[in-house]
Formats: structure tokens, C-alpha cells, sequence
């Protein structure tokens, strides 16, 4: 069997057995990847770094004759970001939205446009300006960005009864905007205002090299967050026990 190079993000480490780890990866072409990386190998070849959780890293790869797995070879890292590292809440937030990823990518799919997320995010909370209030942003984007590219993007074109623009009510179950009179066909509603209407359609339509380029009051940030933490959850029908840690942690300050 030749060998496989993947560059990818350690997105998901799991004990197996006295001395391994199986690591999933979310590769560049390639999507999710389960590797299996035995203590004897990483060690020897000083692996450690480039298999750590977070860590985006170039890996070869092979299959043995046995079985489905992807044994790790070589591996070197591009990117550790450090700061999330030493970062209790940062390390929470990475966690968070490397579960949210994991549960939304299928193995043998390419998922480069998450990746591409999911490393911008990770780069933005790694830099040294990235406050407590800029890391809740960070989240809002994130979630409804994920779930845009999981096919959940919220329809943006004003009320979805009647087609005002003037919208009142986001249903996190249909995920669409309701005006004040139509609320009543809507379930599962968030009210809004006109800025955080603007920002979801914003964080959905945006290049993604100007996803941050939005402004709300911190309050209303926060609120954004929550809404579409609510939105994921109800979507993908899943609760994030990480996203309970990071609130935890929050807590804690
Ligand atoms: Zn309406």
C-alpha cells in the first residue's frame, strides 16, 4: 500500500487500548479521517507536537494489510496555536467547535469549506487581542456559519409569511424570519431587531475573509450567540456537552 499525505486538523483524540490513540482528523480534500497513532511511533519520532489535539499538521499515512484504519507515519505540525493552549477558556471555545465539526462531518466527504472555518476561527481566538468579548463573537459566527455549511443557513429574505422586511421574530425550528403580525405561524421564536437580522444575513453571505467585519454592543453579541447556539441545537438535534464546559468556564472568569 503506498503511502497517503494529508494535511488536517487533530480535531479528536480517543484512548485505544494500553498504548495508542485513535486521532480524527478533519483533512484538507479528504474530510474526516480516523488515524491510529501508536505511543511506540510517536514517541520515537517525536510526533507528540504534530498529534495533539488542535494542532493542524502535514500527515503521512498508510493502511495495513489488516484493517480500515489509517495508520499515522510521519507527521509534522504547521500550526499548534499556542495561545489557545495556555488559555483555559480558549482551550474550552476550540473544544467546543472542534465537537460541533466532528458531529457534523461524515467520514469520506470532503468538508473543505468547515476546515476553512473552523482554522479561521481558531486562528482569530489564538491571537493575542482576542478578548473574552471578541471570543463570544467568534462563537456567534462560528455557529451560524457551520450550520450554513451543513445546509442549515437561515432564510435571510425578510418575513417568511408575507416577505417584509421588517422582521421581529427568528424561528430557530424553521430556521426563517417572521414580522410582528405573521409570528403566529412561527415556532420556537427568538425576537430581533434589525441589527441582529443584518448580522446573521451578514455572517451567511459574507467572504470569508470578512466574516468578522460586523459590529454589535456586546449585549447583543451575546444574545446573537445564544440564539444560534439554540438554532444548532435544535438543528442537528444534538446537545454539546463542550459547549456546557465552556459556559462552566465562562463562569468561573
Ligand atoms: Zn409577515
Amino acid at each position: 500500500m503506498p503511502n497517503i499525505d494529508v494535511s488536517g486538523l487533530v480535531t479528536r483524540e480517543v484512548k485505544y487500548g494500553e498504548n495508542s490513540r485513535i486521532l480524527t482528523v478533519l483533512g484538507k480534500d479528504s474530510g474526516k479521517v480516523s488515524i491510529l497513532a501508536s505511543r511506540a511511533r510517536t514517541n520515537r519520532s517525536g510526533l507528540l507536537t504534530a498529534t495533539q489535539l488542535f494542532a493542524y499538521s502535514d500527515f503521512t499515512l498508510f493502511k495495513g494489510r489488516d484493517g480500515s484504519l489509517f495508520k499515522l507515519n510521519e507527521g509534522e505540525a504547521v500550526s499548534t496555536f499556542p495561545n489557545i493552549r495556555n488559555s483555559l477558556e480558549k482551550m474550552a471555545y476550540a473544544s467546543y467547535f472542534c465537537d460541533v465539526v466532528n458531529q457534523i462531518c461524515r467520514e469520506g466527504s470532503e468538508e473543505n469549506e468547515l476546515l476553512a472555518l473552523i482554522l479561521n476561527m481558531l486562528y482569530l481566538l489564538d491571537r493575542d487581542d482576542c478578548t473574552a468579548e471578541k471570543a463570544v463573537k467568534i462563537r456567534a459566527v462560528f455557529q451560524f456559519r457551520a450550520l450554513a455549511a451543513a445546509g442549515f443557513a437561515p432564510d435571510c429574505d425578510g418575513c417568511a409569511e408575507c416577505g417584509d422586511g421588517a422582521v421581529r421574530y427568528f424561528s430557530r425550528s424553521g430556521g426563517v424570519f417572521y414580522c410582528e403580525k405573521c409570528s403566529e405561524n412561527g415556532n420556537a421564536l427568538s425576537e430581533v431587531n434589525q441589527g441582529i437580522f443584518n448580522a446573521i444575513k451578514y455572517i451567511i453571505t459574507s467572504d470569508s475573509k470578512k466574516i468578522m467585519a460586523f459590529s454589535l454592543s456586546d449585549t447583543a453579541m451575546k444574545y446573537l450567540a445564544d440564539i444560534g447556539e439554540e438554532f444548532m441545537r435544535i438543528q442537528l438535534e444534538h446537545d454539546f456537552k463542550t459547549l456546557d464546559y465552556l459556559k462552566n468556564v465562562i463562569a468561573l472568569g
